[in-house]
């Protein structure tokens, strides 16, 4: 059809509405609205002029910071592709990603160049720098030239169908895949998660701690913040005590975060004097156990909503939507638009959809699915059924439409011919007092398939020892059931995150290798 959509109006809607409002608070600068447009139709005018346009494909590796947005937003006002990579990869992944993507220009902070510069030249791609220590050099400095450009006239029309932004998925359990997201999602996505009264209010301000580069902060944070034109504040790499002091210097009322980020706020509130103001918190990216939940609510004073969603599917699914029940341990129902089944897993060419209860894969429809993943028919083909996303995950629907979220199916350990759900597993351990951290794994076993291994981090002050190892063990025998109790428990000072903020299960598997020996003491 004719009808023109652009993702960019997300920004320059509100840089219309409300110019002077605050828009970005990154260390000491404060931008508004106005200037935060007006410096993306700048960038857009410096891409132009280096050859890029519509249906290109930019690269992004740009850390928190200003120039995130900015540089973001001047690719889809262009009417281009932004390809974001997380910071924090290495040389041979932002590599894979650039040529897969086959990004010619990349758009990079001048602190990130020592990995990004190899990759650039391997994938073909020319380098603008931004950010401090940005040029003179072989790479000029794209905010330097932007400064004497001038602005692009406005967004480029484009079509709702028309590809906004490709986001590589996490690689938590595997190679990248470029999920090739539409203009109609990100504008989607924000405006049905703002649906509700309470969801983002102009007055409102998010602390911005998830990486722009992934999903979770990039769509739900930053954009649903500029639709409403509310403030966002911007934080580089987490950590808990930095977090609270943004919140309470810049007067946070909203908290988007991974679980692994309420775990470490609750612990370093408890270790200070007064509480921040926040209002609401969103949960998402894994599974927030109900004991997190609950203690951070006590500590902060403030209801912590919890949802699923995955790259693919821009990203939002279900939430515990402000204004219906709250039902903490299942992520609530699925955003006005989108459906939700659960279906017999391994029926691979049509949905069985299964009664409420019983666990299956989760799939999902609406206007939030990704057009597919790039250059990559095969995984899109068996990514889709009917119409339908199919997740990977499993879960339960309950009668009133609440979904709950057991696991990946690609985590679920078989052992002696029962499937063992870790992240049932892992709720149970966490209640002992002496866990600070828990993932569950299965490893090789000759006679079981599968044995459970609890891979534990230790409060504080613990020493982690065989004396220890048995108390859990024994406490295990007392409260979990004996298909799935672990029999196995190794110590680690730390889990290992990937990017976003989730354990890599993968990662955790090797460590432990065959005879689950690595890390201290195995009982
Ligand atoms: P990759 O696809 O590369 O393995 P990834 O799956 O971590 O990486 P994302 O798109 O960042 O990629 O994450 C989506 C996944 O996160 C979901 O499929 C699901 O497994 C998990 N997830 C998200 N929210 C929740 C939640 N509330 N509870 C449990 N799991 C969740």
């Amino acid at each position: 059809g004719n009808a023109t959509l652009s993702a960019a109006t997300i920004l320059s809607d509100s840089a219309e509405r409300r110019p002077d409002h605050l828009a970005l608070v990154s260390g000491a600068e404060r931008i508004t609205y106005g200037a935060l447009w007006h410096s993306a139709l700048r960038y857009a005018a410096v891409l132009r002029e280096r050859g890029a346009g519509p249906g290109d494909r930019i690269g992004l590796l740009v850390h928190n910071s200003p120039h995130f947005p900015v540089a973001y937003f001047a690719v889809l006002a262009l009417g281009a592709t932004a390809v974001p990579v997380n910071v924090l990869l290495k040389s041979d992944d932002i590599a894979y990603i650039l040529r897969h993507a086959k990004a010619r220009l990349l758009v990079c902070s001048a602190g990130s160049l020592g990995e990004a510069e190899p990759a650039a030249e391997a994938a073909g791609a020319r380098v603008l720098t931004v950010g401090a220590g940005a040029g003179p050099g072989p790479h000029p400095a794209l905010d330097e030239l932007a400064a004497g450009a001038a602005p692009i006239a406005g967004p480029v029309p484009r079509s709702p169908d028309d590809i906004a932004v490709v986001l590589y998925t996490s690689g938590t359990t595997g190679r990248p895949k470029g999920a090739a997201l539409t203009h109609l999602n990100l504008v989607m996505n924000v405006t049905t998660t703002m649906l509700s009264p309470f969801a983002m209010r102009p007055a409102d301000v998010l602390l911005g701690c998830l990486p722009l580069s992934h999903t979770f902060g990039q769509i739900c944070g930053m954009g649903t913040t500029f639709r409403a034109g509310a403030r966002l504040v911007l934080m580089g790499r987490f950590t808990a005590e930095e977090a609270l002091d943004l919140m309470e210097a810049e007067g946070c009322t909203v908290l988007m975060g991974v679980p692994t980020m309420y775990l470490a706020l609750v612990e370093a509130a408890a270790r200070r004097p007064g509480r921040p103001g926040l209002e609401r918190a969103y949960s998402g990216g894994s599974a927030l156990p109900v004991e997190t939940l609950a203690a951070f609510e006590a500590a902060f004073g403030c209801p912590v909503h919890e949802g699923y969603g995955l790259t693919e599917t821009s990203p939002c699914v279900a939430y515990n939507q402000p204004g219906l029940p709250r039902r903490p341990g299942t992520v609530g129902k699925p955003v006005w638009g989108v459906e939700v089944a659960v279906t017999r897993p391994g029926a691979e060419d049509a949905l069985e959809p299964l009664p409420a209860g019983e666990v299956g894969e989760i799939v999902v429809r609406g206007h939030n699915l990704m057009a597919g993943y790039v250059d990559d028919p095969g995984a899109t083909a068996a990514a889709f059924v009917d119409g339908w996303f199919r997740t990977g995950d499993l879960g339960t629907l309950d009668d009133e439409g609440y979904l709950t979220v057991v696991d990946r199916k690609k985590d679920v350990i078989l052992r002696g011919g029962y499937n063992v759900y870790p992240r049932e597993v892992e709720d149970a351990l966490l209640r002992h007092p002496a866990v600070a951290r828990v993932a569950v794994v299965g490893l090789p076993d000759p006679a079981l398939g599968q044995e459970v291994c609890a891979v534990i981090v230790p409060r504080d002050g613990l020493r982690p020892d065989e004396k220890l190892a048995e108390t859990l063990l024994a406490w295990g025998e007392r409260h979990i059931a004996a298909y799935r109790r672990p029999r196995r428990v190794v110590f680690l000072d730390r889990l290992p995150l990937g990017p976003s903020g989730k354990v890599l299960k993968r990662e955790l598997a090797a460590l432990l290798g065959p005879a689950g020996d690595a890390g201290r003491p195995v009982a």
